[in-house]
């Protein structure tokens, strides 16, 4: 069978165990499966959207290469596979540490990562909710450069494959304490504060996989306090529509940035 076919299942499987989890060890114990927005978390972002943008994506790095020819140069076509995909799991992890962080204090840029903040209840779904602008910048950056160095096929595949399972951990409504691994690895005890609904907890913890830049750029945060006040966007009414999710991004600015430093 080939990975093409197994990392759906893979992820499949994974949300499964994770949401087993989240029922046996809650970290929000009256925190709902079907909450507010399941539905339209479920079909319109993390199928309908997924899929089309994953084709737009395509594209478009298919386009770039067919314009530069850079994948013909097999920059790293020769470096192991678990090699190539450590440096594109570093690097952007890098790189999406530097966008989400300039996202919260850039008012424009803000206006799209704000629909990723919009859930009241944080679980193994509510990463799934992000703009599709958002999504089209962060997925091009992600995966042009390993079309374009010329690694495996495969990498791809297990870079989306990893990135999906881990945006459903770190958001994962899981009691988990895992100790000093939160100095290298991301998880929910640091995310679940990012999605604070008071400004000046959602000003930290901007990292994705590694725990590491948010140490080392001074951006970290792990209170005393268990867990935060509440989750999601305080005056803000949010749409509960896919469409009207999407065009609120567009309203007119009024210096509504959500967090500052
Ligand atoms: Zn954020
Ligand atoms: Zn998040």
């Amino acid at each position: 069978m080939s990975l093409e076919l197994i990392s759906p299942f893979v992820i499949v499987i994974a949300a499964a165990i994770i949401v087993t989890f989240e029922r046996l060890f809650p970290y929000e114990e009256q925190q709902k499966f079907l909450r507010e927005g399941f539905w339209n978390d479920l079909i319109m972002y993390s199928i309908v959207q997924s899929y089309l943008l994953g084709l737009l994506i395509n594209w478009l790095i298919q386009w770039i290469d067919a314009s530069t020819m850079l994948s013909r140069m097999h920059l790293i076509s020769h470096w192991p596979v678990w090699l190539q995909v450590l440096l594109f799991l570093v690097t952007h992890d890098l790189y999406i540490y530097w966008f989400h962080r300039i996202q919260h204090r850039s008012i424009r840029l803000w206006r799209i990562h704000e629909a990723h903040h919009s859930t009241k209840d944080v679980d193994w779904l509510s990463g799934s909710r992000s703009h599709s602008l958002e999504i089209l910048i962060n997925q091009t950056i992600e995966f042009a450069p390993i079309v374009l160095l010329g690694a495996a096929p495969e990498v791809a595949l297990y870079k989306g494959m990893i990135s999906a399972i881990w945006g459903m951990w770190i958001h994962s409504n899981i009691d988990v304490h895992t100790g000093k691994l939160q100095y290298v690895i991301n998880g929910p005890e640091m995310h679940r504060w990012h999605h604070s609904d008071v400004v000046a907890d959602g000003s930290y913890n901007f990292a994705t996989k590694l725990a590491i830049w948010d140490w080392i750029f001074g951006t970290g945060f792990l209170p005393e306090r268990k867990k935060p006040a509440g989750y999601g966007l305080r005056e803000i009414e949010f749409p509960k529509n896919y469409i009207r999710q999407h065009l609120f991004a567009f309203r007119p600015l009024k210096g509504d940035v959500y967090s500052g430093e």
